[in-house]
Formats: structure tokens, sequence, C-alpha cells
């Protein structure tokens, strides 16, 4: 029996690029042994013709289904939508606009048959992003390699492959604010990295605009890492630690060292306000990281996810 492999492709303004997508995954799929191809084009809520284009497809190819979502919710939420609706014994996420090569779904799948559960793509170059949104790239993975408790690989994107176990583990994690690469990661299993070259777009522009790429940064730093509560936190008690030193140092300087030492009331209070900006700060921390208690517990994962179970009974 051939392995069922579903191809989901998230959607936004992607009319003209959609058919070459199809004709590419499909000529790409051709060329691996036993797979039999489902592709779900996932449409968030485009405003041109996607929707037409993507149902005429449907029609054409047998192994097209059209998905039309209520309105745009992100990509984020699109590629939910194709978690849950996908079956299949592995799923491939990628973009519409031909940046992830379909030629890579072939070495994806070598992988998976070699073991791996999850297999992620690493971009190495992008062919057409500007110099400015190269450096911001370059800083967020940057900054995110230090701050996130489960830092990413440098060029980690959505272009992956999870296998059907993961598959149902990533549906079970029903938090709201997601980013998907990073739940992917937090599942763990057997995960293999495979690099490529990001072309250029197929057609038309990014629908991420600078905007809204800073606030993805801000939301996968809030939402994967307490890291910068700390930061706070420790800042706070280099204040009060520092004041104290300050203070101390002023007052014995005066007293005991030697009286031509002489600091006016102003220098001191100076020195008391960084102590109490000190202690301000600690408790915003304390309270921060409580609140990140609390977040966390809301996400309500799964403590543990099992991979396998071996044994006499078990499969
Ligand atoms: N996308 C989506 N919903 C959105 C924005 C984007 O489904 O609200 C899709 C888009 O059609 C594409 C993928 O997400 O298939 C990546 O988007 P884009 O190419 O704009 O981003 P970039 O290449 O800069 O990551
Ligand atoms: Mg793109």
């Amino acid at each position: 029996m051939p392995a069922e492999l579903s191809v989901v492709v998230p959607l936004f303004n992607e009319a003209k690029n959609v058919p070459a997508l199809v004709d590419a995954v499909q000529a790409a799929c051709a060329s691996i042994p036993d797979i039999e191809l489902t592709l779900w084009l996932v449409n968030d809520g485009s405003g041109d013709t996607s929707q037409q284009v993507i149902e005429a497809l449907a029609a054409d190819h047998a192994c097209v289904r059209a998905v039309e979502l209520s309105k745009n919710f992100g990509k984020e939420a699109a590629l939910s939508a194709g978690l849950d609706l996908a079956e299949g014994d592995a799923v491939v996420f990628m973009d519409a606009d031909l940046q992830h090569p379909p030629e890579c779904i072939r070495r994806f799948v070598e992988a998976w048959r070699a073991g791996a559960d999850v297999v992620v793509g690493i971009r190495d170059t992008t062919a057409d992003k500007s110099a400015f949104r190269k450096a911001f790239g370059a800083l967020y993975a940057w900054v995110a390699q230090r701050l996130s408790d489960a830092p990413a690989a440098a060029g980690e994107t959505d272009f992956c492959l999870l296998d059907r176990k993961v598959v149902l583990a990533a549906r079970a994690l029903k938090e709201r604010e997601r980013i998907f690469r990073g739940l992917v990661r937090w599942l763990g299993f057997r995960r293999v990295e495979l690099h490529f070259d990001a072309s250029s777009r197929y057609s038309g522009v990014p629908s991420y605009t600078f905007g809204k790429l800073v606030n993805l940064a801000f939301r996968s730093f809030t939402s994967q890492s307490q890291a910068p509560l700390r930061a706070v936190l420790y800042v706070g008690v280099l204040a009060c630690l520092a004041s104290l030193g300050g203070l101390t140092w002023m007052v014995l300087a005066e007293r005991v060292i030697d009286p031509v030492w002489h600091y006016t009331a102003l220098a001191k209070a100076l020195v008391f306000t960084i102590g109490l900006v000190g202690v301000l700060q600690v408790s915003l921390g304390v309270t921060g990281l409580y609140v990140a208690h609390i977040h966390q517990e809301a996400l309500q994962r799964p403590l543990y996810v099992v991979r396998r179970v071996y044994g006499e009974d078990a499969s």
C-alpha cells in the first residue's frame, strides 16, 4: 500500500501562484515511489480570486482539496486548520509562493522513511529579501537564540514534514497564541533538519509586512521565553546592590575612612533613588514571573508526549 502524504498550503492572495504550485508539487511527488498525494489548499480569507482558482483546481485534480476559511485569520491559524484537516501518514506544510522548493519534499520523505518523525527545512539563503529584512532576520535569530528556553535553529522555517503521530500530538496543543514552528520544536520526537535555499517569490509581494514581522517576533519572545522577565528582575537586583554598596561606601568614607571625604545630600539621594527604582523593578520582575506561570498553566499543554510504547501488546 502506498503511504498517504498530505501537503498543506496556507494561502493569502496567491491566485497567481497556486496553479504553478500545484503543478510543481504534483511533479515533485510523482518522482517519489509509493506515495499517494493529497494537496490541502487552505484559503486564508484571500481578497483576490484565490478561492475560484483553488475550487477550479480541486475540480480538475482528484488529489486537490480546497478549504475556505471564513476570513483572514493569519498564517498560524491557517496552518492549524490544515493540521486539523489533513489525513495521511505524513503531512508536509509549505508556503504557496514557491519559496519552499517542492523538490525538497522528496528529501523530506526520504528522511521520514529513514526514521525521522519531524523533518524541518532550514533556510540557508533567501533570494529576494532586502538587506534590511535580512539584517532584521539575523538580529531576531541572534536574540531568539539567547532568549528562548528552547532556541530555534537559525533559518528554521515552517516548511516541514510531520509524521502522523506528531500531527495527532500537535492537535492536542490548544493554545490560541501559537507559533507553529515553536509548537513543533516543543513536541520533540525524532527530528531531522534539512537545508534548502529559498527561491524568489513566484509572483506578488510577501503579505507579511515589516510591522507584522516585528509583531510576530515579539509574540514569539513572550510566548516562548521567560528570559526577558528574568532580565528585568536581575537588573533590579543589580540596581539594589549597587545602591546599597554606594550608600555604604558614602557613609563609611565620611565617618570611618577619612573625614575629608564628603558627599552632598543630593548625591546620597540619587544613589538611594537608584535603590528604590531597583526595588520597584524587582517587584515588577517577580510579578511578571507569576503572570508567566499563570500563562504556562493556562496553555494546558500536556505534561509529556509519548512517542511509542514498546512491548508485547503495544503496536
Ligand atoms: N499567508 C497566509 N495568511 C496570511 C499571510 C500569509 O496564509 O495572513 C501565507 C502566504 O499566502 C504564504 C505563506 O503564508 O503561502 C507565507 O507568506 P509570505 O510569503 O507572505 O511570507 P514570507 O515568505 O515573507 O515568510
Ligand atoms: Mg514567501
